[in-house]
């Protein structure tokens, strides 16, 4: 099938609120163009310099999102023009994101990744850090930053009960900071879970924005 003909596909199993990000790393802007003169807008990488080679050979009304990890010496270089990033795992990280959307006047959009999966390649904030920094943002501890979710990545295992524990222990990490922090704001409204693997699953759960890249572009 053709990569708008995947796109459409997806979609039809898409709510209104669920926002569907193509994950397009490794693919060629060629392959982006063919998705996005379909419609779709909001694309997502997981590498600074191939997200800001392709932001710079793209059309300027691409939603670029940030999935993967962010080492602090790169963050200057998406800051002005990333949408959302994705995959903030530490409070240095957020403390560099602060400073760089500082610079230039930008309330800079992130959300914050959370642990879920067995597997320790995986980044990701535990509850506590979580928490800490949480309780920083409200005291205005980032004023150039809007945290507006969560994110997490499953095990890679065919299990399905244990993929939809983890994202439904998110989703009640998720459910208690909204009601403890952000009751009365609608600024702490998104989950990003799910992956062309597990996104009906992640759906189920509660997902407001999946990630999928091989069920749009074919494998890597
Ligand atoms: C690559 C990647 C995806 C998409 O993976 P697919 O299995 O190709 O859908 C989603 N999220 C992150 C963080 C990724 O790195």
């Amino acid at each position: 099938m053709s990569i708008a003909a995947n796109i459409e596909k997806l979609k039809q199993q898409l709510s209104q609120n669920i926002k569907l990000i193509a994950v397009s790393k490794t693919k060629p802007v060629e392959s982006i163009l063919e998705a996005y003169n379909s419609g779709q807008k909001a694309f997502g990488e997981n590498k600074v310099q191939e997200l800001v080679s392709k932001y710079e050979q793209l059309p300027k009304d691409i939603e670029w999102h940030l999935i993967g990890h962010l080492q602090s010496n790169k963050v200057k270089y998406i800051i002005p023009f990333v949408h959302l990033i994705h995959s903030i795992d530490s409070e240095s990280l957020l403390l560099e994101v602060n400073k760089q959307a500082s610079k230039i006047n930008k309330i800079q959009k992130v959300l914050l990744q959370i642990s879920i999966a067995d597997e320790e390649t995986k980044f990701g904030l535990d509850q506590n850090d979580l928490l800490k920094i949480i309780d920083n943002y409200i005291s205005n501890d980032y004023p150039n930053i809007a945290i507006v979710g969560l994110m997490g990545m499953a095990t890679f295992t065919e299990n399905e009960e244990k993929i939809a524990n983890e994202f439904a222990g998110l989703k009640k990490l998720f459910d208690q900071v909204k009601l403890g922090y952000f009751k009365n704001q609608v600024s702490f409204n998104e989950l990003s879970i799910g992956m062309s693997s597990d996104y009906e699953i992640a759906i189920k759960e509660g997902s407001t924005m999946i990630r999928v890249g091989s069920n749009i572009f074919g494998s890597r």
